[in-house]
């Protein structure tokens, strides 16, 4: 029996990147995964590489009532939902505060942080009428770090890496499982963009040097099992050896 055999997992973002790469080890792992992200094609494509395990649906984070038609869906279908791994995200605007566009600045919380909490308040109360569930939130070293350029992305994952612990405190004792996780700077269209800024010391960081997808995955699909129950509540970064060795990455 794998370990996540009979599981129900919604992964966000999952069109391309640490999202796609998620849902595969996931489903590897025994999951039936629902995939989701704005464009539905791509999604689809990454669904069906999967296999009859994995199925797609477009949908917007930013839309809270896109979110929830999809989770009321997927519980539908499936009876249930065990975790959701809330990974969407966008680096853009990459500008200086002074010369940033407040619509863009706007749009980018509306993802990180809004889009996040969006999909957490369509899952919770499921899983708390369950007795249970997991929720990943795909946080950033940005959370705790600033950085010239970014100050839309970091302020959105501080809030993120907030909202992670804000729902340690109230679902405390109620069966829910709650992580932060930094990926680290990871080899996907993120960092294409970000590199083509030239703007702060991650833009000049080597394609080659840059961490994979795999790694990312392989933890999230750890902190959906029950050998990570320990760590409920906190945020964790791929960087931290120790972290690294409680996942078996060497
Ligand atoms: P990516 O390759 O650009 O993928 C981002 C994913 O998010 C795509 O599937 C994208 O699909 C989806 N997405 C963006 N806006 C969305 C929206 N409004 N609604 C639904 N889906 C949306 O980036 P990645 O590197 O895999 O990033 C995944 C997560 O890891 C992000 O939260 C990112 O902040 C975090 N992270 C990445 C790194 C890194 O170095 N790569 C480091 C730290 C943290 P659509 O465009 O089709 O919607």
């Amino acid at each position: 029996m794998s370990s996540l055999d009979g599981k129900v997992i919604i992964v966000t973002g999952a069109s391309r990147g640490i999202g796609a790469s998620a849902a595969a080890a996931l489903a590897k792992a025994g999951a039936t995964v629902v995939l989701t992200a704005r464009d539905g094609t791509l999604t689809e494509q990454v669904a069906k590489s999967i296999g009859p395990s994995a199925s797609s649906r477009a949908c917007d984070v930013s839309d809270y009532a896109a979110f929830a038609a999809l989770v009321a869906d997927t519980v539908s279908r499936f009876g249930k939902l065990d975790a959701l791994i809330n990974n969407a995200g966008v680096i853009e605007p990459i500008a200086s505060i002074a010369e940033s566009d407040p619509a863009a600045w706007g749009r980018n919380v509306a993802i990180n942080l809004t889009g996040a909490y969006h999909a957490i308040r369509a899952v919770l109360p499921g899983m708390l009428a369950a007795g249970g569930g997991t929720i990943v939130n795909v946080s950033s070293g940005a959370a705790i770090r600033p950085l010239e350029g970014w100050s839309a992305y970091c302020s959105a994952k501080a809030g993120l890496h907030m909202l992670t612990r804000a729902i340690a405190l109230e679902t405390a004792g109620k069966g829910i499982r709650v992580f932060g996780f930094q990926p680290g700077t990871t080899d996907t269209d993120m960092q294409v963009l970000i590199r083509a800024s030239g703007v702060n010391p991650v833009s000049q960081i080597p394609r080659e040097k840059l961490t994979p997808v795999a790694l990312s995955a392989e933890s999230i699909v750890y902190l959906c099992t029950p050998a990570a129950d320990d760590l409920n509540g906190q945020e964790f970064s791929l960087n931290d050896p120790s972290f690294r060795a409680r996942v078996g990455i060497a």
